[in-house]
């Protein structure tokens, strides 16, 4: 076997593992930016059954206030009656219904003050959320554009070390890019390893030392007996 072109294969393990950081960077983005929405959409709900409660409140206020006014009609009703009534029988029972009336009235208005007690409250909590989630809002947007903003940079950083894996595949030997791939595939993108003090760098283990003066030679492809990595020495 010819001499390995070691340097060749250097830069290609460079860009393979820059690609495999830059696509875990761009998939752990994806999951942020699902997280971000996520969260607004939770928030606009808990806003949106706030402010149903709100409407209903006030919807009982007005029903409320309408009962009161056919309440009072009735009662303005059976007093002008009362005037023109000629037996005692008869009074009594208009000045029964007026009195029924009142107290139906009576009991209207507390429920009523009870009601615009809560209203009030309700408005409160409608109010601090609105503000709470244009500042949620706010915040997840510029989280967002700012997310967006790395994320072009680092797809753009990924196409060119695409490019790059290609070009120097191309220019390497098919059997030797082959050999690459099978052992870059078992190790999760990692197919070359430096070789410091008799130490693979890739699996930390230590390789023999005739293995070791080999590498140093640089003259054959050595792969480590423990991870199979192909193995080169750095000499600066
Ligand atoms: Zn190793």
């Amino acid at each position: 076997m010819s001499k390995p072109d070691i340097a060749t294969l250097v830069k290609l393990q460079e860009a393979e593992t820059q690609i495999v950081r830059l696509n875990d960077v761009l998939h752990e983005v994806e999951k942020k930016k699902i997280k971000l929405a996520s969260r607004l959409k939770q928030f606009a709900a808990a806003l949106k059954e706030n402010t149903e409660e709100l409407e209903r409140l006030e919807k009982n206020c007005i029903d409320s206030e309408n009962e009161i006014k056919i309440v009072d009609a009735r009662i303005i009703k059976s007093n002008e009656t009362l005037r023109n009534v000629t037996t005692n029988k008869e009074y009594q029972v208009l000045l029964r219904e007026v009195d029924d009336n009142k107290k139906r009235k009576d009991a209207l208005e507390t429920e009523l003050l009870q009601i615009m007690e809560e209203r009030e409250k309700s408005q409160a909590v409608v109010d601090e959320s609105t503000k709470e989630y244009q500042q949620l809002e706010e915040q997840i947007k510029a989280e967002q554009n700012q997310i967006e903003e790395q994320t072009t940079k680092d797809r753009k950083l990924l196409e060119e070390y695409l490019k790059s894996q290609k070009e120097i595949g191309v220019s390497l030997d098919p059997k030797l890019l082959d050999r690459f791939k099978r052992i870059s595939k078992m190790n999760q993108g990692s197919a070359v390893a430096n070789v410091q003090d008799q130490v693979c760098l890739g699996c930390f283990m230590n390789i023999p030392p005739q293995l070791y003066i080999e590498v140093q030679r640089g003259n054959q492809l050595i792969l480590c007996p423990q991870c199979s990595r192909i193995l080169y020495y750095d000499k600066s």
